[in-house]
This record gives structure tokens, C-alpha cells and sequence, in this order.
């Protein structure tokens, strides 16, 4: 079964005398384990749709089913309940507070869950590793890089093992090689077995994915793996963003033989 099923989703802004289509008529299953981005120029719908699948608001139209339940029309307590329990959410801002600690900021997801301390420190150490960073667990946010930061924010959102990890353009802040180990970093939870979608309007770092959708105007356009949508957005980006997404496919190749190597005799 999909995890993620979204039938004819549509979202709109009333504005007075207008009415602003975020989303027209979204059609995208997500299955358990998939690693999907999500790319499309600014303004195209991308973060209306990441608020619907994270449960953070509700469509106008269409029906989205999470892990088989339909979750298109609960109220908001019901919402926040299968927020709380499914999502985990990443964001470009880092949204960490200024004063705790790493680890505190980790264990916070967990504190609201009334969760016993000693177990809250094991679990936020333990997603700290995950994202290689126990070794900065006393250090504040303004003591850590911009990608430790968000490193700091994926493990708060990993910490509570939600079936679906969300995680709005979250190397937006973040410079190119930075924005690359964070997808790395992705790449890596997802083969270990993590349900992720990620925004991006990087075709570099789409390429890298191995599956990307695309859309246009709240439509999806393009659906299949990383490198060919990305190509297809960086072909009419131009030559220098061409030669990005190959660079890119490069790498991912390269990366998945040295995961898989041969058979010896094949
Ligand atoms: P993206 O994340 O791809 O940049 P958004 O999903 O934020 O795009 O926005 C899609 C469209 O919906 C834009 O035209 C935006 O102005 C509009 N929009 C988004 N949120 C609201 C809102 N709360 N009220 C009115 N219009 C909105
Ligand atoms: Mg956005």
C-alpha cells in the first residue's frame, strides 16, 4: 500500500475578489521508502503541497490518504494528532531554539510526548548520531555551522521515528557544498530505510534523487527518476545547468557501484 496517495488535490487562496489556484489537480503516490524531491520554480505550489502531505493544512478539493487513511477532512486536533505522530519536518529557517543545547533541542519532540528523561536523552543522542553529530551535542545553535544546524533540525525531526520525513528546500540557507552533504545526508536516511520528500529548486540536487517530480502552475509535469526531470527543468536553464545535473549523475553512479559492486566473475 502507498503511503502517500494524493486524488485530484486542488488548493485555493480566496482573496477578496480573487482566488489564487496553489494547487489544480495533484495526482502523486508515495510509496514506503522512496526518496522522491519535489522541484518547480517559486510560486509553483511546492510548499502548499508540502503543508498538505504534512498534515500542516487541508485541501480544497481531492482526497489524500496517509498509510491507507484518509486524512483530507479531519478537523484540526485530529490533523495535529497524525502530525504529531507521522511527520517529521525540516525547514529552510533550521527553526531551532537559540538557547538549548543540541541535544535539548533534539529532545524536544519528546518532551512534548511526555516522554521520561532518561529514555529522551538516549533517543536524541542516538538520532544525533544519525546525522554524525554527537559530537556536538552540548553546543548551541550559534556554535554550530549552517549544515550542522540543520543537521541539529533533521535529528529533531527523525528523533520521534515518523513515517515520513518532510523537508522544505532545507539547503535554501545553506551554500552549495553544504547543500550537497545535507543530500548526502538524505540519500544516506533513505537507504536506511527513511520515507522522504524533499523541495528543492536545485536541478543539481534533484539529479542526486531517485525520483523527482516537477511542477508547474500547482500541476505536476514531470514524474520519474532524479536525473531526467532534473535534466529536462536544466535544459531550459541553460548550458551551465546542464553541465550541473551531469556532474551530478556522475556522482550518484558512481556512489551506487561503490555500494554494489560487481560480482566477481560477471
Ligand atoms: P512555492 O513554495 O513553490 O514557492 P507556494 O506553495 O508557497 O509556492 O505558493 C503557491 C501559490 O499560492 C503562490 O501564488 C502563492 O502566492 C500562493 N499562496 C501560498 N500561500 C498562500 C496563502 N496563505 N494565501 C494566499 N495565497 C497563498
Ligand atoms: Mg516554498
Amino acid at each position: 500500500m502507498a503511503l502517500i496517495e494524493l486524488d485530484h488535490i486542488g488548493k485555493a487562496y480566496d482573496l477578496g475578489l480573487t482566488r489564487v489556484h496553489a494547487l489544480r489537480d495533484i495526482h502523486l503516490a508515495i510509496e514506503p521508502g522512496e526518496f522522491v524531491a519535489i522541484i518547480g520554480q517559486s510560486g509553483s505550489g511546492k510548499s502548499t503541497l508540502m503543508n498538505i502531505l504534512g498534515c500542516l493544512d487541508v485541501p480544497t478539493t481531492g482526497r489524500y490518504r496517509l498509510a491507507g487513511r484518509d486524512v483530507s477532512e479531519l478537523a484540526d486536533d485530529e490533523l495535529a494528532d497524525v502530525r504529531n505522530l507521522e511527520i517529521g519536518f525540516v525547514f529552510q529557517s533550521f527553526q531551532l531554539l537559540p538557547r538549548a543545547s543540541a541535544l535539548e533541542n533534539v529532545e524536544l519532540p519528546l518532551i512534548y510526548r511526555g516522554i521520561p528523561r532518561k529514555e529522551r536523552r538516549e533517543r536524541a543522542i542516538e538520532a544525533l548520531r544519525r546525522v554524525q553529530l554527537d559530537d556536538r551535542m552540548k553546543h548551541k545553535p550559534t556554535e554550530l555551522s549552517g549544515g550542522q544546524r540543520q543537521r541539529v533540525a533533521i535529528a529533531r525531526a527523525l528523533v520521534t521515528e515518523p513515517s515520513l520525513l518532510l523537508a522544505d528546500e532545507p539547503t535554501g540557507n545553506l551554500d552549495s557544498r553544504t547543500g550537497e552533504e545535507i543530500v548526502g545526508l538524505f540519500l544516506d536516511l533513505h537507504r536506511k530505510g527513511n520515507t522522504i520528500v524533499l523541495v528543492t529548486h536545485e536541478p543539481k540536487l534533484a539529479a542526486r534523487c531517485p525520483r523527482a517530480v516537477r511542477i508547474v502552475d500547482g500541476l505536476v509535469i514531470a514524474d520519474g527518476p532524479g536525473v531526467e526531470v532534473a535534466m529536462a527543468n536544466a535544459e531550459a536553464m541553460g548550458a551551465e545547468v546542464v553541465a550541473q545535473v551531469l556532474a551530478a549523475s556522475a556522482v550518484a553512479e558512481a556512489a551506487a557501484r561503490a555500494r554494489a559492486p560487481e560480482a566477481p566473475g560477471s
